[in-house]
């Protein structure tokens, strides 16, 4: 990428206020490209593109969207290989997570393709004689969709493809510590034929550009994933419009591991939980909740597990786990370390900072035990391949500390006792629970999203979908008696 990539915004492609580099985690040296900062008053430009696209956008045929949907979903997927590279090269993850990332992306767009056809309603009798009624679902206009760098494309995808696939608009801002992938996503819809401005991209601060969305009156609903702190600000910036919001923010996700547990998988699944992607999932398995007649076991088995990953490059043969995005992610962990030790904590692996042949942001995977539900490293989202085990004397007591916790995106057990699994699934308070599975790893086909601090709103993905991105419209009718 050797010019400066600029925002798509109302169908053309226009220079920020300023540029802002994207640095390779995995190889500091290794600068990506430099990337527009919307001003705000590209932001306002950008609002009204998109209020204008959403009139036309919003009554375009049913099959133009599930076309332009497919296009770019088929185009995604095809070229998972070489967007996952580059995706993989400005975030971190292993390039095998970053073609993943990319192939489910594309993913959402052929489901949501589909799910543009699918859209129905009601039709019903009155009440009264001779009156219809006729329950339908409308486009709501504009939406800003607001997310993430961890999971770069496929949070943003996840948005942005039911907000079109149901008639809207979208504004999409990146994080910025993402934008490479964002932009390619931006070119591949500049090919298609679509009204201008019915997809813009704005990459630019979230002080900037994420305030200046939320706190639009023009703007008729906003998306966003990322930490519980922002969210608020934006629920905060929106609530005087009364804006529709959906929120997708940080989680705590226990992983309970009892007795009659298989204890090969139990290590397995806490391994991938807590440690890939650096532990920098939404869904990542933070608090290890061990029962104590299999503690030590685990443990040892975990800590040999963790010493053996393999840390280094995102794009090198054979790395399995690659750096934190930043230097401000890497510092967190270093800081979780200290603060874990301070709380009494032990530490049995990991816990610093790794030299590799290249500089970058690598932290070894760690592992803490002797931990407590209320100490501020099982409270708090450290967002970094840190996990605590934390020790229970019964299912019950493993249950509780589970649920004790002010989150509730995902939460996991593994056991072989079906009573077990399944008063746990019926009892834990997150949006999804898994059974002798990773907390992380969900499907595009169905819904996801959390309780307590971790969501607000409607749920994402699947048929749900439909709910936040619509709205609906009761009308009577009163045709008369034919002459
Ligand atoms: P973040 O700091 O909250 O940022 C998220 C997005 O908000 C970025 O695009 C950011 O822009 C923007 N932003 C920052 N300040 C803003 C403001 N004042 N108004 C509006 N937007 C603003 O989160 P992150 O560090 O990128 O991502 C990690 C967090 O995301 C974790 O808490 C993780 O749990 C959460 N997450 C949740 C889910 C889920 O589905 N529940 C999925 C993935 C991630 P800048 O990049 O320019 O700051």
């Amino acid at each position: 990428m050797a010019s400066d990539k600029h925002n798509y915004i109302g169908g053309r492609w226009v220079a920020g206020g300023s540029t802002r580099p994207s640095v390779n985690p995995s190889d500091i040296s290794d600068i990506i490209g430099h990337f527009a900062e919307a001003t705000p008053a590209q932001v306002g430009e950008a609002i009204v593109a998109a209020r204008s696209a959403a009139t036309a956008w919003g009554v375009s045929q049913l099959e133009a969207r599930y076309k332009t949907l497919m296009a770019i979903g088929d185009e995604i997927c095809a070229r998972s290989q070489e967007l996952g590279e580059l995706l993989s090269r400005e975030e971190g993850k292993p390039r095998a997570e970053g073609v993943g990332e990319v192939f489910r992306s594309g993913q959402f767009f052929q489901y949501f393709a589909a799910e543009a056809l699918r859209i129905s309603g009601d039709a019903v009798d009155s009440t009264r004689p001779g009156i219809e009624v006729d329950v339908r679902r409308e486009p709501i206009g504009v939406v800003a969709v607001i997310s993430p760098w961890n999971f770069p494309l496929s949070t943003a995808c996840w948005k942005i493809a039911p907000a079109l696939a149901f008639g809207n608009a979208v504004i999409w801002k990146p994080a910025s510590a993402t934008p490479a992938i964002a932009w390619q996503l931006a070119e591949t819809f500049s090919r298609q034929t679509l009204p201008p401005g019915t997809f813009n991209l704005l990459m630019g601060s979230g002080g900037v550009v994420g305030n200046a969305l939320a706190a639009s009156p023009d703007i008729d609903a906003v998306t966003f994933t990322g930490s519980y702190e922002i969210g608020q600000q934006v629920a905060t910036r929106a609530a005087p419009n009364f804006t529709r919001i959906q929120l997708e923010l940080g989680s705590k996700n226990p992983l309970v591991v009892m007795d009659d547990g298989d204890m090969e998988l139990a290590v397995a699944h806490a391994l991938n939980g807590a440690y890939f992607g650096s532990g920098q999932k939404c869904t990542a398995s933070s608090r290890l909740i061990v029962h104590r007649k299999v503690h030590d076991e685990f443990v040892t088995k975990l800590k040999a597990k963790a010493e053996a990953l393999v840390v280094g490059h995102a794009l090198d043969e054979g790395t399995q786990i690659g750096p934190v995005v930043d230097e401000k992610q890497l510092a967190q962990a270093l800081d979780y370390v200290k603060l874990a030790e301070k709380e009494g904590c032990e530490r049995v692996c990991g816990g610093e900072r790794l030299k590799r042949r290249t500089e970058g942001y690598y932290f070894a995977p760690t592992l803490f035990i002797g931990t407590k539900n209320d100490m501020r490293v099982n409270r708090e989202e450290m967002f970094c391949p840190i996990a605590c085990v934390i020790e229970a004397g019964s299912y019950e007591e493993a249950l509780q500390l589970a649920n004790d916790t002010p989150y509730g995106l995902t939460s996991g057990i593994i056991t072989k006792s079906l009573a077990r699994a399944n008063h746990f699934r019926r009892h834990m308070k997150t949006g999804c629970v898994m059974v002798n599975l990773p907390t992380a790893g969900t499907d595009y086909h169905v819904p996801f999203g959390g309780r307590k601090k971790s969501s607000y709103g409607p749920r994402e993905q699947g048929r749900v979908a439909v709910e936040f991105f619509t709205a609906m419209k009761t009308s009577y009718i009163n045709a008369g008696a034919p002459e």
